[in-house]
């Protein structure tokens, strides 16, 4: 039945995954925050990532941009066939095919709405102002906050800043986004306008990893469900699965938990 993650991850006509990660270990001092991690995403996948506090999600989400290392030990991480760089310029170029949404907005407190979404371009794509900023108001507009382009970050609320990290990162033309958490600093009225920007996204075929606890988003939007605790996956599913029949008892108890 290819109803499972990884069927899924081979159902695309033996075409390569464009996040791979196989045998990944991840070790700070002495404690083990990732265990045999491995993932095969394939282009277009919405693949949500769940599990309870301390279960290695941040840091699945932070290796796979490099914002961490992993442990040198020969488990590895690709982007599109590429082993992860490690620095200088492919580096530059890897954090730009791999975008990512956190928890806390990050946005740069000191500079406009569209000097936030042009910097990255003109920077790291070489784009010249005026070309970066037709793309950012474009942007910005999809998002729904382009007659906010002139004000700063603290103007906005929290799901307007939260939409515009999500153009910042689309400016970079990345090939996958990553979401740590997206919606978990918002207050309740603001979360549906963030996920309608992140359903958009999927239906056009964006390739995303998503940690959430957004049941109603994770059954809509997402094709794949990774279940980890302890720094391990330890259920590999869909959805639809792992919300109504999930195989393991930590799954079970989680579920239990939130739902
Ligand atoms: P989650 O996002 O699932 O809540 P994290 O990936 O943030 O979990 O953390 C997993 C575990 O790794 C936690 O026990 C956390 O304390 C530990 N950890 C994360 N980052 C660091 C770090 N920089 N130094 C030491 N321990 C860390
Ligand atoms: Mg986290």
């Amino acid at each position: 039945m290819p109803s499972d993650g990884a069927a899924a991850a081979e159902g695309h006509q033996g075409q390569k995954p464009l996040v791979r990660l196989k045998a990944v270990n991840k070790h700070f001092g002495s404690f083990q925050a990732l265990t045999d991690i491995n993932l095969d995403i394939p282009q277009g996948q919405v693949a949500i990532v769940i599990g309870p506090s301390g279960s290695g999600k941040s840091t699945l989400c932070r290796t796979i941009n490099r914002l961490e290392t992993i442990d040198d030990d020969g488990g590895y991480i690709e982007i599109d066939g590429e082993p992860l760089p490690l620095e200088g310029k492919p580096l530059a170029r890897l954090r730009a095919d791999v975008g990512m949404v956190f928890q806390s907005f990050n946005l740069f407190a000191h500079k406009s709405i569209l000097e936030n979404v042009t910097l990255g371009p003109i920077k790291v794509r070489g784009l010249k102002k005026a070309e970066a900023e037709k793309q950012a108001m474009e942007l910005l507009d999809r998002v729904g906050v382009a007659h906010q382009a002139k004000k700063m970050p603290a103007q906005l609320s929290g799901g307007q800043q939260q939409r515009v990290a999500i153009a910042r990162a689309l400016a970079m033309k990345p090939k996958v986004l990553l979401f740590d958490e997206p919606t978990s600093a918002l207050d309740p009225e603001m979360v549906q306008e963030v996920l309608d920007v992140m359903i958009g996204l999927a239906k056009e075929g964006m390739t995303m990893v998503v940690v959430t606890h957004e049941m109603g988003f994770a059954r809509k939007a997402g094709d794949r469900l990774v279940f980890m605790a302890d720094g391990k996956i330890l259920e590999d599913t869909t959805p639809e699965s792992f919300f109504t029949n999930p195989a393991t008892d930590r799954a079970k108890d989680f579920l239990g938990k939130i739902l």
